[in-house]
């Protein structure tokens, strides 16, 4: 079956996706353009134009320009701030053809594009509010000296970004970057470029000087837009998120630059279910965690552990409410799986299902839902009695697949947990509240959630260990990530050096 997926294209489309340089929405200079697909007929539906390394040439001398010569980056805080809030208040304004396009470029169910338009304004506003409450160190030496923390914007801000929930997670960094007074070239996912076309004019409209944000579309890989970013000398910093590989990249190729980096990765994150957990609690949290954003979320906790007492009525229950879990049209306000990103997605996640039916046993999906023949579309999938050897149990499947894996003592439980490269979130369920503490500070992850879905106060830092990322945004750590702390030392006493003593004489 065809679907005709037109009636949810959303009317107000631009003719074209282009860059935005200095104010202006641009063509690239060679023309070169890539078709972008929705991912519910896999057809193209729009063009967007190609970045190669001379746009990020003219992007990043667009924005080191407005850095160096414009008013943004000596700004006082309260000024910014108030161009912060504007900014929030056009993105809540736009919340509905955001939640649109969003869903249709990417999609994602519509009622969960909902909630991005908030929480990208949500951003904002946060950190308009805390550059004004900022505060920084001084430190006395009594009768010698005062010590001062000068904290300054860095320069060029270089923000790569995944095709998950493109819009907010642009919002992320783009907030802190430019609140603290950089100025920043952004690279959206090429899967994914349309809402990233709504910042030139909701920055203009709230009167961003010209020039502080840039945005280049197009590829990631070496000849492209992605790479030469990464490469450009005048580009202080990196803010990455997206797979672990291609943060191994980045790093590699920043290092002769020695560059400003912060990387947001791949996850495979365990919800630990203990036998006192409370288990409707428990399965509803789990269901959600790993089927919610069509299973494209970095904190998805995709692997669940659960104690053998319990196991047996779990993955009954379980499998039982994934098959219940609606798969449907990003447009349809009932559906609560739609269409993953992009047919390559598509075949990588179809492929460890089939890996999966090899390495477990298959209690929920496994294929593609009956009536959609044609996009995107993948069942809720549940594997149970998966070994921790397993590739489905290791590797970051970014879709809509769970392995369930049963352990016996909380020592067992741990070792599970701990056993991926990965260490980005951990979920623990349990009613004793010494063990989940005990675990909590002993699990190998960034963030940790006791008895709670994915739920996370912006004040708290964000990212993960071990291959899930480096360094933590969120937060005034992500205003120390944006900010250099220069030491200012102001001599109150006798000009004094220890080893010639006096000086002048
Ligand atoms: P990806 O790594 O393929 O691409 C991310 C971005 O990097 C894209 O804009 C891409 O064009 C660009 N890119 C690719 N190669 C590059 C290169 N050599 N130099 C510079 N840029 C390059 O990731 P994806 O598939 O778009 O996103 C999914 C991944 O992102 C998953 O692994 C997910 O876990 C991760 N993610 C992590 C977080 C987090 O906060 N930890 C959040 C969301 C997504």
């Amino acid at each position: 079956m065809s679907y005709d997926n037109s009636a949810a294209k959303p009317d107000n489309l631009p003719e074209k996706i282009l860059h935005y340089i200095n104010g202006e929405y641009v063509e690239s200079i060679d023309g070169d353009e890539f078709d972008v697909i929705d991912p519910v007929t896999n057809k193209p539906y729009i063009k967007a134009a190609s970045g190669k390394p001379e746009d990020i040439d003219r992007a990043v001398a667009s924005a080191k320009d407005a850095f160096d010569n414009g008013p943004w980056a000596k700004a006082l805080p309260r000024e910014r701030s108030r161009v912060l809030h504007k900014i929030a208040d056009i993105v809540e304004s736009r919340a509905e053809t955001l939640a649109a396009w969003e869903s249709f470029d990417s999609g994602l169910p519509i009622t969960q594009a909902k909630g991005q338009a908030h929480r990208a304004a949500e951003n904002f506003r946060f950190f308009a509010d805390l550059i004004v409450a900022q505060t920084d160190d001084a430190f006395k030496v009594p009768g010698r000296q005062i010590n001062y923390v000068n904290r300054k914007p860095i320069g060029v801000a270089g923000l790569i970004t995944p095709w998950n929930t493109p819009f907010m997670l642009e919002s992320w960094k783009l907030a802190p970057a430019i609140a603290t007074g950089n100025s920043v070239v952004l690279k959206p996912a090429e899967f994914t470029p349309l809402s990233a076309t709504l910042w030139g004019g909701i920055f203009e409209e709230a009167g961003l000087p010209k020039g502080v944000f840039n945005l280049v579309n197009g590829f990631g890989e070496e000849g492209f837009a992605g790479d030469p970013l990464v490469k450009h000398p005048d580009v202080a910093l990196i803010s990455f998120t997206g797979e672990s590989r291609t943060g191994q990249i980045i790093f590699g190729n920043a290092a002769p630059y020695l560059k400003g980096l912060s990387m947001e990765l791949g996850g495979k994150s365990p919800a630990v279910v203990f036998s006192d957990a409370d288990l409707e609690a428990a399965i509803d949290a789990t269901i959600f965690g790993v089927f919610s954003l069509n299973g494209e979320r970095c904190t998805a906790g995709s692997r669940i552990l659960v104690q053998r007492s319990i196991y047996d009525e779990f993955v009954e229950r379980y499998a039982a409410q994934a098959a219940n879990v609606k798969v449907g049209l990003p447009a349809d306000p009932t559906t609560e799986v739609g269409a993953l990103v992009h047919p390559e997605h598509y075949e990588k996640v179809m492929s460890y299902v089939e890996i999966g039916k090899t390495e477990g046993r298959l209690v929920a999906g496994g294929g593609r839902p009956e009536g959609f023949e044609e996009g995107n579309f993948v069942q809720p999938t549940v594997f149970a009695d998966v070994a921790p050897e397993a590739r489905i149990f290791q590797e970051e499947i970014f879709g809509p697949v769970v392995a369930i894996t049963p352990f016996d003592t909380e020592e067992e439980a741990l070792e599970l947990a701990n056993n991926t490269a990965y260490g980005l979130a951990a979920y623990i369920w349990t009613a004793d509240l010494k063990r989940a503490h005990n675990f909590a500070q002993n699990v190998d992850s960034g963030m940790v959630w006791l008895n709670s879905n994915n739920v996370r106060d912006l004040r708290t830092p964000f990212g993960g260990v071990k291959a899930s990322g480096l360094g933590h945004e969120g937060g005034y750590r992500s205003i120390d990530f944006y900010t250099d702390q220069q030491a200012v030392h102001i001599n109150l006493g006798e000009v004094h050096n220890p080893v010639f003593g006096k000086q002048g004489k």
